[in-house]
């Protein structure tokens, strides 16, 4: 059996979310004729939510799938071919790229721009996701205004959760905090924010059990304290779950340097990694942000480090 031609192309890109597509406009626009691979949920983490409001040019807000939507629109126009499919290994050891598809296809590329996201972590009810995106969130930034005024909560002791409480009790009337132990992994600053904000309440030793309310939107959140094994029900019409977020990064595991959590380390200023030609953009090297916004920035940013690290390389050949 004859063997397929490996394909090679100038620019891959890895990931279909704000940063990718982004970085696919860039790059279509600057002739580098980028081939996308979306990864097992294109357009990403925003097409898990419902209204967007803070991202610029949408007056009246959109909803996140549509967003993505116009987004892949866009990358296309531009003549990004893009494909579905699930990037299985990766080689970066020489200066051609090596990326497999699927276990099946391989495809040599002269720049790579990883654009994989994090994924949220959440508790693991069948109530949170049956409410996710309609009461249920995992970013309060995002989706805190639509609570403005009312009770809510949130679970987790990190800085993420910390920072979140302390961003939703200046637009919501009293804020939950549920802490599953009896103290605060976030930092001492955090936690002295936390504790002297007054509509802030901490329940400590406390875990959610389940989140209640109509099917369409969330009258409250049943908790059970750890020790005492006594539940009570807290009445508040938004959950947030800030527990942390996982890096979309395992298949790069040992090419690219990481920090301790498993995001992409860029050098300061670009989204250059540690193998040339190889760039990062967007939530696979941003734990602070996330914004779709910020991701959008940083994959146009990549795009632009991508062609200028092309027009290095013939400049020298
Ligand atoms: P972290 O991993 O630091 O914290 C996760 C928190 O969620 C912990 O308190 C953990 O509890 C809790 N948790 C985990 N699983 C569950 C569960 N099933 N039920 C209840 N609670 C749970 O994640 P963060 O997102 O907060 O932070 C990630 C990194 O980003 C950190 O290094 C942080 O310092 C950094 N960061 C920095 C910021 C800043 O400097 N401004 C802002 C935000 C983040 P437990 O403690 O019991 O394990």
């Amino acid at each position: 059996m004859s063997q397929q031609p490996t394909e090679h192309v100038q620019c891959l890109i890895i990931g279909s979310g704000p940063a990718g597509y982004t970085a696919a406009i860039y790059a279509a626009r600057a002739d580098l004729k980028p081939v996308m691979i979306t990864g097992m949920q294109p357009g990403g983490q925003l097409t898990t939510t419902t209204e967007v409001e803070n991202y610029p040019g949408y007056p009246q807000g959109t909803q996140g799938p549509e967003m993505m939507e116009d987004f892949r629109k866009q990358a296309e126009r531009f003549g990004t071919d893009i494909r579905f499919g699930y990037v299985t290994s990766v080689d970066f050891i020489g200066p051609v790229h090596k990326v497999v598809v699927d276990e099946t296809t391989t495809i040599t590329a002269d720049t790579v721009i990883i654009a994989t996201g994090a994924s949220a972590k959440w508790l693991g009810l069948d109530s949170e996701q049956k409410y996710n995106g309609f009461g249920v969130s995992a970013c309060a930034v995002c989706d805190g205004f639509f609570f403005k005024g009312q009770d809510v909560a949130i679970v987790g002791a990190g800085d993420t959760a910390a920072e979140e409480a302390t961003y939703l009790a200046k637009l919501c009337r009293k804020v939950y905090m549920i802490v599953r132990r009896d103290e605060f992994r976030a930092s001492k600053a955090m936690q002295h924010r936390v504790l002297n904000t007054p509509n802030i309440e901490i329940i400590y030793n406390s875990e959610t059990q389940e989140i209640v309310g109509n099917g369409q939107t969330v009258s409250g959140i049943r908790i059970m304290n750890n020790e005492s094994k006594e539940e009570r029900t807290l009445d508040v019409t938004g959950f947030f779950v800030a527990i942390g977020h996982k890096p979309n990064t395992d298949v790069f595991k040992g090419w690219l340097n990481m920090d301790e959590s498993g995001y992409i380390v860029t050098v300061p200023g670009s989204t250059r990694t540690n193998v040339d030609g190889v760039f990062a953009a967007g939530d696979v090297q941003d734990h602070i942000y996330r914004q779709a916004v910020t991701s959008a920035g940083s994959g146009c940013m990549a795009a632009l480090d991508a062609e200028r690290y092309l027009a290095a390389k013939e400049h020298v050949a």
